[in-house]
Protein backbone atom coordinates (compact mmCIF):
# COMPACT_ATOMS: atom_id res chain seq x y z
CA UNK A 1 0.00 0.00 0.00
CA UNK A 2 1.32 3.43 -0.89
CA UNK A 3 0.03 6.24 1.38
CA UNK A 4 0.68 10.03 1.78
CA UNK A 5 -0.25 11.81 5.43
CA UNK A 6 -0.71 15.21 4.99
CA UNK A 7 -1.32 17.89 7.92
CA UNK A 8 0.24 20.72 9.28
CA UNK A 9 3.51 20.66 11.86
CA UNK A 10 2.58 18.51 14.78
CA UNK A 11 -0.74 16.93 13.74
CA UNK A 12 1.07 13.72 14.69
CA UNK A 13 1.55 12.52 11.27
CA UNK A 14 4.69 11.30 12.38
CA UNK A 15 3.54 8.85 15.27
CA UNK A 16 0.74 7.62 13.06
CA UNK A 17 3.12 6.63 10.48
CA UNK A 18 5.62 4.73 12.83
CA UNK A 19 2.27 2.69 14.00
CA UNK A 20 1.08 2.27 11.25
CA UNK A 21 4.89 0.78 9.81
CA UNK A 22 4.51 -1.83 12.65
CA UNK A 23 0.86 -2.42 11.22
CA UNK A 24 1.38 -2.85 7.29
CA UNK A 25 4.74 -4.03 7.58
CA UNK A 26 6.16 -1.19 5.13
CA UNK A 27 8.63 1.79 6.00
CA UNK A 28 8.10 4.95 6.94
CA UNK A 29 9.92 7.39 4.57
CA UNK A 30 9.98 11.06 6.37
CA UNK A 31 11.76 13.66 3.79
CA UNK A 32 12.11 15.42 7.57
CA UNK A 33 14.43 12.62 9.29
CA UNK A 34 16.32 12.18 6.60
CA UNK A 35 17.13 16.17 6.35
CA UNK A 36 17.47 16.15 10.04
CA UNK A 37 20.21 12.99 9.55
CA UNK A 38 21.83 14.38 6.68
CA UNK A 39 22.23 17.27 8.94
CA UNK A 40 24.22 15.13 12.20
CA UNK A 41 25.96 13.87 9.95
CA UNK A 42 27.28 17.22 8.01
CA UNK A 43 26.97 16.14 4.51
CA UNK A 44 26.84 18.36 1.66
CA UNK A 45 22.90 18.08 1.90
CA UNK A 46 22.68 18.87 5.25
CA UNK A 47 24.24 21.77 5.24
CA UNK A 48 22.57 22.76 2.13
CA UNK A 49 19.32 22.05 3.91
CA UNK A 50 20.10 22.93 7.35
CA UNK A 51 19.49 27.26 7.05
CA UNK A 52 16.45 26.32 5.71
CA UNK A 53 15.07 23.68 8.47
CA UNK A 54 16.30 26.36 10.86
CA UNK A 55 14.15 29.21 10.15
CA UNK A 56 11.39 26.58 9.71
CA UNK A 57 11.37 27.51 5.63
CA UNK A 58 11.20 24.86 2.99
CA UNK A 59 14.14 23.22 1.29
CA UNK A 60 14.00 23.72 -2.54
CA UNK A 61 11.46 21.19 -4.06
CA UNK A 62 14.53 19.92 -6.43
CA UNK A 63 16.48 18.72 -3.33
CA UNK A 64 13.33 17.13 -1.71
CA UNK A 65 12.53 15.52 -4.73
CA UNK A 66 15.73 14.21 -5.53
CA UNK A 67 15.68 12.73 -2.33
CA UNK A 68 12.22 10.97 -2.71
CA UNK A 69 13.43 9.88 -6.10
CA UNK A 70 16.50 7.94 -4.52
CA UNK A 71 14.57 6.75 -1.51
CA UNK A 72 11.60 5.31 -3.82
CA UNK A 73 13.42 3.18 -5.81
CA UNK A 74 15.40 1.30 -2.92
CA UNK A 75 14.34 -2.43 -2.57
CA UNK A 76 12.30 -1.54 0.79
CA UNK A 77 9.57 0.43 -0.87
CA UNK A 78 8.83 -2.25 -3.52
CA UNK A 79 5.47 -3.44 -1.74
CA UNK A 80 4.71 0.07 -0.39
CA UNK A 81 5.64 2.74 1.98
CA UNK A 82 3.59 5.75 4.06
CA UNK A 83 4.95 9.29 3.00
CA UNK A 84 5.36 11.69 5.90
CA UNK A 85 6.29 15.10 5.32
CA UNK A 86 6.41 14.79 1.60
CA UNK A 87 4.94 16.14 -0.67
CA UNK A 88 4.68 19.51 0.80
CA UNK A 89 4.32 21.79 -2.25
CA UNK A 90 1.99 20.76 -5.90
CA UNK A 91 5.30 20.78 -7.95
CA UNK A 92 6.48 18.00 -5.59
CA UNK A 93 3.11 16.58 -5.83
CA UNK A 94 3.14 16.63 -9.50
CA UNK A 95 7.24 15.38 -9.34
CA UNK A 96 6.04 12.54 -7.24
CA UNK A 97 3.31 11.54 -9.52
CA UNK A 98 5.68 11.73 -12.52
CA UNK A 99 8.12 9.08 -10.39
CA UNK A 100 5.18 6.68 -9.72
CA UNK A 101 4.17 6.27 -13.17
CA UNK A 102 7.77 5.77 -14.25
CA UNK A 103 7.73 3.19 -11.55
CA UNK A 104 4.36 1.59 -13.02
CA UNK A 105 3.19 2.59 -9.33
CA UNK A 106 0.10 4.85 -7.88
CA UNK A 107 -0.99 6.18 -4.58
CA UNK A 108 -3.80 4.49 -3.06
CA UNK A 109 -4.88 6.57 -0.26
CA UNK A 110 -4.04 10.60 1.03
CA UNK A 111 -4.91 10.71 5.01
CA UNK A 112 -5.19 14.88 5.72
CA UNK A 113 -4.93 14.47 9.89
CA UNK A 114 -6.55 17.91 11.11
CA UNK A 115 -5.76 19.38 14.19
CA UNK A 116 -7.11 23.45 15.24
CA UNK A 117 -3.66 25.86 15.20
CA UNK A 118 -3.32 26.24 18.98
CA UNK A 119 -3.39 22.89 19.69
CA UNK A 120 -0.53 22.36 17.39
CA UNK A 121 1.54 25.24 18.68
CA UNK A 122 1.16 23.20 22.54
CA UNK A 123 1.64 20.32 21.00
CA UNK A 124 4.72 21.44 19.14
CA UNK A 125 6.41 23.70 22.00
CA UNK A 126 6.08 21.03 24.28
CA UNK A 127 7.35 18.38 21.83
CA UNK A 128 10.87 16.41 22.72
CA UNK A 129 12.78 14.08 20.82
CA UNK A 130 14.89 10.74 21.25
CA UNK A 131 18.38 11.24 19.87
CA UNK A 132 18.84 7.87 19.52
CA UNK A 133 15.58 6.46 18.20
CA UNK A 134 13.64 9.52 17.29
CA UNK A 135 10.36 8.34 19.83
CA UNK A 136 8.37 11.44 20.78
CA UNK A 137 7.41 12.61 23.81
CA UNK A 138 5.42 15.74 25.28
CA UNK A 139 6.73 17.48 28.35
CA UNK A 140 2.78 17.39 29.36
CA UNK A 141 0.50 15.12 27.57
CA UNK A 142 3.08 11.87 27.09
CA UNK A 143 6.24 12.28 29.62
CA UNK A 144 8.80 9.40 29.70
CA UNK A 145 9.48 7.94 32.77
CA UNK A 146 12.64 9.53 33.24
CA UNK A 147 12.97 13.53 32.87
CA UNK A 148 14.97 14.08 29.76
CA UNK A 149 15.16 10.29 28.80
CA UNK A 150 13.63 8.07 26.33
CA UNK A 151 11.48 4.84 27.82
CA UNK A 152 12.89 2.57 25.42
CA UNK A 153 16.35 3.09 24.63
CA UNK A 154 17.66 5.35 27.50
CA UNK A 155 19.23 8.06 25.43
CA UNK A 156 18.72 11.79 26.10
CA UNK A 157 15.38 13.76 24.37
CA UNK A 158 16.38 17.08 22.66
CA UNK A 159 13.76 19.90 21.26
CA UNK A 160 14.53 20.42 18.02
CA UNK A 161 15.63 23.34 16.87
CA UNK A 162 12.62 24.09 14.64
CA UNK A 163 9.93 23.54 17.69
CA UNK A 164 10.47 27.31 19.19
CA UNK A 165 7.28 29.23 19.05
CA UNK A 166 8.50 31.56 16.65
CA UNK A 167 9.65 29.29 13.84
CA UNK A 168 6.46 27.22 14.80
CA UNK A 169 4.27 30.11 13.44
CA UNK A 170 6.32 30.71 10.37
CA UNK A 171 6.27 26.81 10.09
CA UNK A 172 1.87 26.76 10.21
CA UNK A 173 2.19 29.83 8.09
CA UNK A 174 4.11 28.10 5.11
CA UNK A 175 2.09 24.72 5.49
CA UNK A 176 -1.02 27.04 4.82
CA UNK A 177 0.48 28.77 2.22
CA UNK A 178 2.39 26.17 0.37
CA UNK A 179 1.02 22.75 2.02
CA UNK A 180 -2.73 22.93 2.62
CA UNK A 181 -3.58 23.12 -1.14
CA UNK A 182 -2.45 19.64 -1.46
CA UNK A 183 -5.58 18.82 0.36
CA UNK A 184 -7.99 19.91 -2.26
CA UNK A 185 -5.36 18.50 -5.28
CA UNK A 186 -5.72 15.35 -3.41
CA UNK A 187 -9.58 15.46 -3.17
CA UNK A 188 -9.41 15.89 -6.99
CA UNK A 189 -8.04 13.02 -7.61
CA UNK A 190 -10.60 11.23 -5.27
CA UNK A 191 -7.93 9.88 -3.03
CA UNK A 192 -8.70 11.78 0.06
CA UNK A 193 -9.94 10.72 3.66
CA UNK A 194 -10.10 13.32 6.73
CA UNK A 195 -8.75 12.39 9.41
CA UNK A 196 -9.35 14.22 12.98
CA UNK A 197 -6.30 14.77 14.69
CA UNK A 198 -7.58 15.37 18.06
CA UNK A 199 -7.72 13.04 20.83
CA UNK A 200 -5.02 10.52 22.24
CA UNK A 201 -2.96 8.54 20.11
CA UNK A 202 -4.86 5.35 20.12
CA UNK A 203 -7.96 7.68 19.26
CA UNK A 204 -6.31 8.85 15.79
CA UNK A 205 -4.99 5.48 15.02
CA UNK A 206 -8.05 3.71 15.13
CA UNK A 207 -9.81 6.67 12.75
CA UNK A 208 -6.73 6.04 10.46
CA UNK A 209 -7.17 1.88 10.76
CA UNK A 210 -11.15 2.88 9.89
CA UNK A 211 -9.99 5.19 6.94
CA UNK A 212 -8.09 2.51 5.17
CA UNK A 213 -10.70 -0.35 5.85
P1 LIG B 1 9.29 17.78 9.38
O1 LIG B 1 10.07 16.89 10.28
O2 LIG B 1 8.47 17.05 8.37
O3 LIG B 1 8.49 18.82 10.14
O4 LIG B 1 10.37 18.60 8.51
C1 LIG B 1 11.30 19.45 9.14
C2 LIG B 1 11.84 20.48 8.14
O5 LIG B 1 12.50 19.79 7.07
C3 LIG B 1 10.79 21.34 7.46
O6 LIG B 1 10.42 22.48 8.25
C4 LIG B 1 11.50 21.73 6.19
O7 LIG B 1 12.48 22.74 6.43
C5 LIG B 1 12.24 20.45 5.83
N1 LIG B 1 11.39 19.56 5.00
C6 LIG B 1 10.94 18.32 5.32
N2 LIG B 1 10.20 17.79 4.33
C7 LIG B 1 10.20 18.74 3.34
C8 LIG B 1 9.59 18.80 2.06
N3 LIG B 1 8.83 17.80 1.57
N4 LIG B 1 9.79 19.94 1.33
C9 LIG B 1 10.56 20.94 1.77
N5 LIG B 1 11.14 20.95 2.98
C10 LIG B 1 10.96 19.86 3.76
Amino acid sequence: MRLILLGPPGAGKGTQAKLLTGRLGIPQVSTGDILRQAVAQGTELGREAKSFMDRGALVPDEVVIGIIEERLRKPDCARGYILDGFPRTLPQAEALARALTSLHASMDRVLSVEVPEEDLVKRLTGRRVCRGCGNMYHVDTSPPRKAGRCDTCGDSLYQRDDDKEETIRHRLRVYKEQTQPLVAYYEGLGLLERIDGQGTVEEISQRVHRALG
